[in-house]
């Protein structure tokens, strides 16, 4: 007798943050990801909203890596009454920890803030979770291998397999009763400056795609040439070059392609700045986890020699006062909080500065207003005026492009039952849809935000 599953689609479905899938089955519940919902404010304001399950009654979650948007609504949820297993490989569960640490820091200082500044409209202004909530959901966690299939119950298995995304980083695998459910969790890239080309499944009943780049193929362009050019032009004007990072992954790679980029052009002098309290423990991660990536522990520790790292806020402070011309790298990536904001705040009004944006920035962040070419960015509650220039790198993302997630689909054996496109724009969902439909003849669909869809097992 076939039994029923249902798929609810509680985050990244029509969107790209806050991935939650619930897989309720006769045997258990399963949650994977538990991420946070990020960008525009109507999408901000579900992490408010009740959890439409009780957290109590999901037996187990599983985690495709650590991004906010992939585990930054775990502390809610442990606050709202899970109490069962949070499952992850070890870098994925280090990371996790760093990021959900930070957030409920950003989340209580945000509301500090607008608690003294008095510019919210809730009073008082409270986080989402705090930093307690986080050391109880970290008591949950608990690091599991790669490759190797699992048992959950007799009848639900799972394994996870690297994805080349970011440190530590996969896709899972379900077996239900025998039928495979594959989420892909975000896709990495081909040839990646740090991490090893993605693993692929090899047979999918019911596969879960994320599709953010469905629409677009990263250009061809020479990052270390648009580095250069940003940091000549910056010493040029005596100006500052402004590098808003992600801490995980892509401030390791832009800090070794910057170290490699100063071992070969001897012109470039001026100092590198790393200020990103996350970047620095998300560095430990990388020295502790040295089969997670390509580079060697010599050259690793060169690297990190190299940079001049701010640890104390009040160092922020000094880089600033001083007027040397320099390289700052900061976070967060899409502008949404951290030490970026006090950056920003002092130079987006001199023409001598640029704001280099690397990778995507999603609706209704800062970072994508300033690729937009706003006239001003509100930072903090007060209008800042934008003079600065804003430079892109598009190629250096850590997701698949629409050739690399077509690519992905490969060496899959069968025609799965249902594909879901999922962690995207309605856009660049819909455009992978076609491009599957076209590549492969298989019917994928988009399911909406709340969807609750059953299928047989
Ligand atoms: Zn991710």
């Amino acid at each position: 007798m076939p039994e029923k599953v249902n798929i609810r689609f509680l985050g990244a479905a029509g969107t790209v943050t806050g991935s939650k899938f619930l897989l309720e089955t006769p045997w258990m519940n399963i949650l994977i990801d538990c991420g946070l919902f990020q960008g525009l404010k109507e999408l901000r304001e579900l992490n408010w909203k009740p959890f439409p399950f009780p957290p109590k009654n999901i037996d187990l979650v599983l985690l495709t890596h650590g991004h906010l948007d992939h585990t930054g609504y775990l502390p809610k949820l442990v606050k709202g009454g899970f109490t069962r297993e949070i499952l992850g490989t070890s870098p994925t569960l280090a990371i996790a920890e760093i990021i959900l640490t930070d957030s409920a820091k950003i989340q209580q200082e945000d509301a500090k803030r607008a608690n003294e500044e008095h510019y919210s409209i809730h009073e008082p202004a409270l986080p989402l979770y705090n930093e307690e909530d986080v050391e109880e959901t970290v008591k949950l966690f608990k690091s599991v291998k790669t490759d190797e299939w699992m048992e959950a119950s007799e009848k639900v298995k799972f394994r996870f397999l690297r994805n080349g995304h970011i440190l530590g980083a996969t896709f899972i695998e379900l077996d239900i009763n025998g039928k495979i459910f594959v989420f892909s969790g975000d896709i990495g890239r081909k040839s990646d400056t740090l991490l090893e080309a993605p693993r692929k499944p090899g047979h999918a009943d019911f596969l879960f795609m994320e599709s953010t780049y469905g629409d677009r193929i990263h250009p061809e362009e020479d990052v270390d040439e648009i580095l250069d050019s940003c940091i000549t032009n910056t010493i040029e004007n005596n100006g500052t070059l402004i590098i808003p990072s992600f801490a995980v992954e892509r401030l390791q790679t832009l800090m070794y392609r910057i170290y490699l980029l100063y071992q070969k052009n001897k012109d470039l002098t001026i100092p590198v700045y790393i200020d990103s309290p996350m970047g620095n423990e998300v560095l430990k991660v990388f020295s502790s986890f040295m089969s997670w990536h390509k580079l060697n522990t010599e050259e690793f520790k060169k690297m990190k020699r190299f940079f001049r790292i701010i640890t104390q806020y009040k160092d922020t402070w000094k880089v600033i006062d001083d007027p040397q011309p320099k390289v700052v790298i900061a976070g967060s990536g899409m502008v949404t909080g951290g030490r970026i904001l006090t950056y920003l705040r002092f130079h987006l009004k001199d023409p001598n500065t640029t704001i280099l944006l690397v990778g995507f920035q999603a609706e209704g962040t800062r970072g994508r207003q300033l690729q937009e070419g706003v006239a001003d960015v509100k930072i903090f509650g007060n209008y800042y005026e934008v003079k600065a220039a804003v430079k892109n790198i598009n190629s250096l993302s850590a997701h698949a492009d629409q050739h690399e997630l077509l690519d992905w689909l490969i060496d899959l054996d069968n025609n799965p039952n249902r594909i879901f496109l999922i962690h995207g724009e309605k856009k660049a969902s819909d455009v992978l849809r076609v491009k599957i439909k076209d590549r492969y003849g298989w019917h994928a669909e988009i399911p909406h935000l709340g969807d609750t869809i059953t299928v047989e097992v």
